[in-house]
C-alpha cells in the first residue's frame, strides 16, 4: 500500500460514527459535522462584530487549540514515537475535509524537535467561507489553518514553530502557500500562541475617577477668615 494511502487509512481509522447515541470521536476526542454555510455565517458575524483583527485572533486561538488537543492526543496514545507518527497530522484535515495539504520541503528531525518547511493547502474551506462572505481581499485569510498548524507542530516539536502564509486563494491565488519556520525572533516560550497570549498587552489606563472623589491634588480652600465679625 503507498504511503500516503496508509496514513489515510490509519487517520481514518480514528474516526469513529456513533449515531446510536449521537456522537462522532476521533480518537478520544468527540468531534462534529459542521456544514460550511453555518462555519462562514458564523465567520462573518465574528468579523462583522467583532472587527477583522479581533475575528482573526479569536479564530487563530480556536485553530490553535485544536491543533494542540490534535498533538496532545498523539502524545498520549504514541508516547515512544509520537514525533514520527506526528507525520500523519498532514491527513488530519484532508480526512475532516478543511484542506488538502501538500508538502513542499520540509525539514523535519524528529529527535531535537527541529521543523521548518512549505507546503501547498489547496480547497481550504475557510477560503471558500472568506471569499463567499468578503470577497477576495489583498490579505490572507486561512487565520484558523495557521493557527492550527501552529499549534500542533509546536506541540509535537516543543519549541515554538510559527506557520506564516504567504499566497492564499482569498486574495485571488489558485492555491494557498505557508511557511513554518522558528520566529525570527528567537522566542522560545509557545505561551505568545496561547489563549491569553495573542493578545497584546494592553496599556494601563489610570483608574476612572469616581463623581464625587477630588482630584488627588485637590486641596480645600483655606476658609477667609474676616476680622470683623458681621453678627451683631
Ligand atoms: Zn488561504
Amino acid at each position: 500500500m503507498p504511503v500516503a494511502a496508509s496514513a489515510e487509512a490509519e487517520v481514518l481509522g480514528m474516526l469513529t460514527f456513533s449515531p446510536e447515541d449521537g456522537r462522532i470521536w476521533f480518537n478520544h476526542r468527540r468531534v462534529m459535522m459542521l456544514d460550511t454555510v453555518s462555519f462562514a455565517t458564523l465567520r462573518d458575524s465574528l468579523i462583522r462584530n467583532l472587527g477583522p483583527r479581533a475575528a482573526r485572533r479569536l479564530l487563530t486561538q480556536v485553530g490553535y487549540q485544536s491543533g494542540v488537543g490534535d498533538a496532545q492526543m498523539l502524545r498520549t496514545d504514541y508516547p515512544d514515537d509520537y514525533r514520527e507518527r506526528s507525520r500523519i497530522g498532514t491527513r488530519f484535515h484532508s480526512v475532516a475535509g478543511i484542506a488538502k495539504v501538500e508538502p513542499i520541503t520540509t525539514v523535519f528531525r524528529p529527535k531535537d524537535g527541529y521543523f521548518s518547511g512549505e507546503f501547498i493547502w489547496r480547497h481550504t474551506v475557510e477560503d471558500d467561507a472568506h471569499i463567499q462572505t468578503q470577497g477576495l481581499g489583498t490579505e490572507p485569510a486561512c487565520w484558523m489553518e495557521l493557527g492550527y498548524a501552529t499549534g500542533y507542530l509546536s506541540t509535537i516539536c516543543d519549541q515554538l514553530i510559527v506557520f506564516r502564509e504567504f499566497e492564499c486563494r482569498s486574495m485571488g491565488s489558485v492555491v494557498c502557500r505557508v511557511r513554518a519556520s522558528r520566529p525570527a525572533s528567537g522566542a522560545t516560550s509557545m505561551r505568545i500562541c496561547s489563549t491569553s497570549g495573542w493578545r497584546r498587552p494592553r496599556r494601563r489606563r489610570p483608574a476612572r475617577r469616581q463623581r464625587n472623589q477630588r482630584p488627588s491634588r485637590w486641596r480645600p480652600t483655606p476658609r477667609r477668615t474676616s476680622s470683623v465679625n458681621p453678627l451683631p
